[in-house]
């Protein structure tokens, strides 16, 4: 834990620091863009819903549920995945309610590690994955993807080994924004499939995917954990209903998995001692009322078009994100600990890209207001000194 405190998120680094100038400067002047906290409220359907149930109170409404969750919200979410072709077959024994997609991955790697073993981790990443993998006596091995953003086949390729055991993907990228072509997912499922009959025993697909229905392209999302009889969806309703704060998401397996009831079973008793005993009662019965509700994208779109113009107005190098709610900008002279510190500056809160296995690059979180967007475009410093990015 000594060694994680010294290498931790400079997320929360950069987050307290700029409460320090919200002290000094007041909370209106600093333009906040550190974390994925969403500042858009629930959407309407979610907050009837949790009306209607409080108000319903059925007997069994705040007591433990059985680990993988209440049955028949499992069998919703599991037609649900079924119809939206997102995990066409699923049924009711593929799914198992979570406390988020954090609890989902950790359940799933509980579920499939043995210690030592391998887990593939693309760059730039979600910054917990690592220490997910160690909770579990897994080794993270970590792989770049390409300038693009895309993974890299001949990279993954290079780096699976004896002991790679699963591979965990993550698109709408945080903090890419990217989203991955159907045919590269295709391709990565026949190469996982290939190593893994070579090492005659299989390696893990697992797709996070909390940001699938925050999305600005016309092309549609598949899953990872669709095309592959490993594959293993974990999804959150953190930010598709903006309840981070609820701990509310599920882990689903590919209805095509040959161990299918035993891997449940092993996630289903994961979900109880790792801790988490069961997904929040209240919350698995008001997301299965409202699993097709999604928050207003409207000023997402707004705040990523607004920020998009600025940085390229500034002379940034920036791709314009597909999806999530994050842009991940090349750093002005590279050094991104020193062009956060820059922004610092200017009342500008941004997270620089080594933190996420990207150095270079800062993360620029826009799940903000309408001021504080404007606010962060106004601060951006000019692109200029340190030359073009
Ligand atoms: N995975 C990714 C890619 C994320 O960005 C986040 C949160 O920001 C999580 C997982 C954790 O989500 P949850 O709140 O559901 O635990």
């Amino acid at each position: 834990m000594r060694h994680l405190l010294q290498t931790g998120s400079a997320i929360r680094r950069v987050w307290e620091q700029g409460l320090q100038l919200k002290a000094l400067h007041g909370a209106e002047a600093v333009a906040d863009m550190t974390l994925g906290n969403p500042a858009a409220p629930p959407p309407a359907a979610l907050v009837e819903a949790l009306g209607q149930i409080v108000a319903e109170s059925p007997a069994d409404l705040h007591l433990y549920t059985p680990n993988a969750g209440h049955p028949e919200v499992r069998e919703q979410l599991a037609a649900h995945l079924h119809e939206r072709g997102l995990l066409p077959g699923a049924r009711r024994e593929h799914v198992v309610m979570t406390c988020g997609a954090s609890a989902a991955i950790n359940i799933a790697l509980r579920s499939v590690l043995e210690p030592g073993d391998e887990v593939l981790i693309l760059a730039p990443h979600f910054p917990d994955y690592p220490a997910h993998v160690l909770n579990h006596a897994g080794k993270p091995v970590i792989v770049p993807v390409g300038e693009d953003f895309l993974p890299d086949l001949g990279m993954i390729e290079a780096a699976l080994g004896e002991r790679t055991r699963v591979l965990i993907v993550n698109h709408p990228n945080n903090p890419s924004g990217r989203q991955y072509p159907p045919s590269l997912i295709e391709e990565l499922a026949t190469l996982l499939r290939g190593a893994s009959q070579r090492a005659r025993r299989p390696i893990y697909l697992l797709s996070d995917e909390p940001y699938r229905e925050l999305r600005f392209i016309r092309e549609p999302f598949v899953s990872p954990a669709r095309l592959y009889e490993y594959g293993l969806m974990a999804y959150s309703f953190s930010k598709s209903h903006s309840i981070p704060g609820e701990r509310i998401g599920y882990l689903a397996i590919n209805p095509g998995h040959p161990e299918a009831k035993e891997l449940v079973r092993a996630l289903s008793l994961a979900n109880r001692i790792l801790g988490f005993t069961n997904a929040p009662s209240l919350w698995q019965r008001v997301i299965a009322r409202c699993l097709d509700a999604v928050v207003d994208l409207e000023p997402l779109r707004r705040h990523r078009d607004r920020l998009v113009t600025a940085l390229a107005d500034k002379g940034y190098d920036v791709l314009a994100p597909e999806g999530t709610f994050y842009l991940f900008p090349r750093t002005p002279g590279g050094d991104d600990e020193a062009f956060v510190q820059r922004a610092l500056d200017q009342l500008l809160l941004v997270v620089p890209g080594g933190t996420f296995g990207r150095a270079g690059h800062f993360r620029i979180a826009f799940c903000v207001d309408e001021r504080t967007a404007a606010l962060a475009a106004e601060r951006l410093p000019h692109a200029t000194v340190g030359g073009r990015a």
